[in-house]
């Protein structure tokens, strides 16, 4: 079992690069904005409440994100009195954003009986993220790809994501891979990278 987070400011390719190694290594991608962008779709209860902050590009409550991810991490443990999971492992994409949640994972993957292998963090130059969200945001149509927007969870990233990022450098899990390129080029770094975990050896 090979279980890893993928990790990224917004535009650096997370969710572009955990479906191509969802589909090559059999992993369950595990994304909370597409797990909220679903609640919001069918304006369940939870959903309605994520909307506007969502829509503000503010962090939506723990409470909340935390409900949707256990609730999705059930599909790779199999659980008792389920089926075996049909996955090898799972790809978790967008969670955590903040040091809290960071230990919230580690408790719900222990409480799995399951650990976290790796944080494989996607590097990517400002200009570049920039770049590349204003291109998106031409095509998304989603309501928190505006110019305002954009410049609030690229402030939010500093402020409370990046912190993440040495959460799990002390624990010797982190590797980082250079994503300024095609997506090729990062898929390609990255599957080094998962290949060398899955034999099982040091990076
Ligand atoms: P991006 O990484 O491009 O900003 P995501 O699809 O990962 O986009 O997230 C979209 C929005 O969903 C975030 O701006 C935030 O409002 C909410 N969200 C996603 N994941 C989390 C999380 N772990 N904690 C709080 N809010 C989240």
């Amino acid at each position: 079992m090979l279980n890893i987070v993928i990790f990224g400011a917004p535009g650096a390719g997370k969710g572009t690069q955990a479906d191509l190694l969802a589909e090559k290594y059999d992993l369950l991608h595990i994304s909370t904005g597409d797990l909220l962008r679903q609640e919001v779709a069918k304006g369940s209860p939870l959903g309605q409440r994520a909307q506007a902050i969502m829509n503000r590009g503010d962090l939506v409550g723990d409470d909340i994100v935390v409900q949707l991810l256990a609730q999705a991490l059930r599909g790779v443990a199999g659980g008792e009195g389920q089926e075996p999971s049909e996955y090898r492992g799972c790809i978790v994409d967008g969670f955590p954003r903040t040091v809290a949640q960071a230990q919230t994972l580690e408790f719900l993957f222990s409480k799995l009986r399951l650990s976290i292998d790796a944080i494989i963090a996607i590097d990517v130059p400002r200009d570049e993220l920039v770049r590349r969200i204003h291109e998106r945001a031409a095509i998304s149509g989603r309501a928190d790809d505006t110019e305002e927007v954009i410049r609030h969870r690229i402030e939010l990233y500093d402020e409370q994501t990046r912190p993440v990022l040495d959460y799990y450098r002390v624990s010797g899990r982190l590797v980082t891979v250079d994503g300024s390129e095609q997506i090729a080029d990062t898929n390609t770094r990255i599957c080094k990278v998962m290949d060398v975990l899955l034999r099982g050896g040091k990076r």
